[in-house]
C-alpha cells in the first residue's frame, strides 16, 4: 500500500479547500452588502467583515486539522468561539496525490509556521475594484517561505456570465506552481507594478529612478505577483515599509517554485521564522526574471532610506 502523503502536501492540499471556503466568504460579504469596515491604524488600512470572517475560518480550520503548526494571521481577533458554518475539512484530492519534494518530507508540524493574509487588497475591496482581491496562506519552514496558496476571488468577475469566477493558484519549491499559465512580460520592456493606495515620495522616486516604459497600478501583494507570473508585469517594486510577513509569504513561495526572486529594496530575502518581526520595513522588490537588472538600478539614496 501507498505511504500515507507527508505532512507539508497534506497542509498544501487542505490550505487548497480552506482558501476556497474563503472565497465564497468573501464574495457573499460583498454581496450581501455590509462589509462593516473598520479602520485600523488609518484611512488606508481597512479591515472588513470579510477580512474577520474570512480570518477566522481559515485559522480555526487549519488548528483543527494541524494542532501543532503555529499559525499568524494579519487581524487581531479572538480565535476561540468560531462557528462550525466557518470551518472547512476538505483538501484538493490532486494536490494530495503529487510526491513532496524529498527535501520536505519529514517536516513535523511543529516545525511549520503559515502565514495568512485573510483579505488581501481590502482598500480596493471596499472599493469595488474586486480583482484585486486575494486570500493568501503561506507556509514556512525554516524560516523560509516553502509553498503557498493564492486565492483569487473574482478572478474573470468581468468576463461574462459563462465564465469560470475565481480561481486558486498554488505551488511548493521545488515542485512548481499550478493554477495559472506561466507568462514572461514583453521582452526588453520595462513594465513595474506598484501600490495604488499606499504610495509616497520615495515610492514614485524609487519608480522614476528605474525609468520603466509603463507603470501599473494595482492592490494588494498576491495581485502584484500574479501580475510577475502571468507576465503583465516585469518588477514589482515598493520602496516603503507597510507590507508585512502575511503579504509576501505565499506569493514568494510561488514566485521562487517558478524561478522568480523576491527581496526588500536593498536586496535581502525575507525570514519567515514565528519569532520575525511583521513588517517588512525595507519594502519589496520582486521580478519573475532579470531581478538583477531592477536590484542594480535602485539608488543608493532609496536604500539608506529603509531600514530593515
Ligand atoms: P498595496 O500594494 O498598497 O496593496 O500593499 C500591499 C499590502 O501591504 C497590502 O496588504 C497593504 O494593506 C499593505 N500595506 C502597504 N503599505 C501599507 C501602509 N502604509 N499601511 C498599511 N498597510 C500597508
Ligand atoms: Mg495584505
Ligand atoms: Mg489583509
Amino acid at each position: 500500500s501507498m505511504a500515507s502523503p507527508a505532512l507539508l502536501m497534506r497542509v498544501v492540499a487542505s490550505a487548497y479547500s480552506v482558501a476556497e471556503k474563503a472565497a465564497t466568504i468573501v464574495r457573499n460579504v460583498m454581496s450581501a452588502g455590509d462589509l462593516g469596515i473598520v479602520e485600523k491604524a488609518g484611512p488606508s488600512d481597512l479591515q472588513t467583515k470579510a477580512d474577520r470572517l474570512v480570518q477566522m475560518s481559515i485559522c480555526a480550520s487549519l488548528a483543527r486539522k494541524f494542532p501543532k503548526v503555529t499559525i499568524i494571521g494579519e487581524e487581531e481577533l479572538p480565535n476561540d468561539d468560531v462557528s462550525e458554518d466557518l470551518i472547512e475539512d476538505g483538501h484538493c484530492e490532486e494536490i494530495l496525490k503529487k510526491p513532496c519534494p524529498a527535501q520536505y518530507t519529514g517536516i513535523k508540524e511543529e516545525e511549520l509556521v503559515i502565514w495568512v493574509d485573510p483579505l488581501d487588497g481590502t482598500k480596493e475591496y471596499t472599493e469595488g475594484l474586486l480583482d484585486h482581491v486575494t486570500v493568501l496562506i503561506g507556509i514556512a519552514y525554516g524560516g523560509k517561505a516553502i509553498a503557498g496558496v493564492i486565492n483569487q476571488p473574482y478572478y474573470n468577475y468581468e468576463a461574462g456570465a459563462n465564465a469560470v469566477l475565481g480561481r486558486t493558484i498554488w505551488g511548493v519549491l521545488g515542485m512548481g506552481a499550478f493554477g495559472f499559465q506561466l507568462t514572461e512580460a514583453p521582452a526588453g520592456k520595462h513594465i513595474v507594478v506598484t501600490t495604488r493606495s499606499h504610495s509616497s515620495a520615495l515610492v514614485n522616486e524609487c519608480i522614476t529612478a528605474l525609468n520603466p516604459d509603463h507603470v501599473i497600478r494595482v492592490g494588494g501583494a498576491g495581485n502584484k505577483i500574479i501580475q510577475l507570473i502571468e507576465g503583465k508585469a516585469s518588477a514589482y517594486v515598493f520602496a516603503s515599509p507597510g507590507c508585512k510577513k502575511w503579504d509576501t509569504c505565499a506569493p514568494e513561495a510561488i514566485l521562487h517554485a517558478v524561478g522568480g526572486k523576491i527581496t526588500d529594496i536593498r536586496g535581502n530575502s525575507f525570514q519567515y521564522n514565528k519569532e520575525v518581526k511583521h513588517m517588512n520595513s525595507a519594502g519589496v522588490l520582486a521580478t519573475l526574471r532579470n531581478y538583477d537588472y531592477y536590484a542594480s538600478r535602485i539608488p543608493n539614496t532609496v536604500k539608506e532610506s529603509l531600514v530593515p
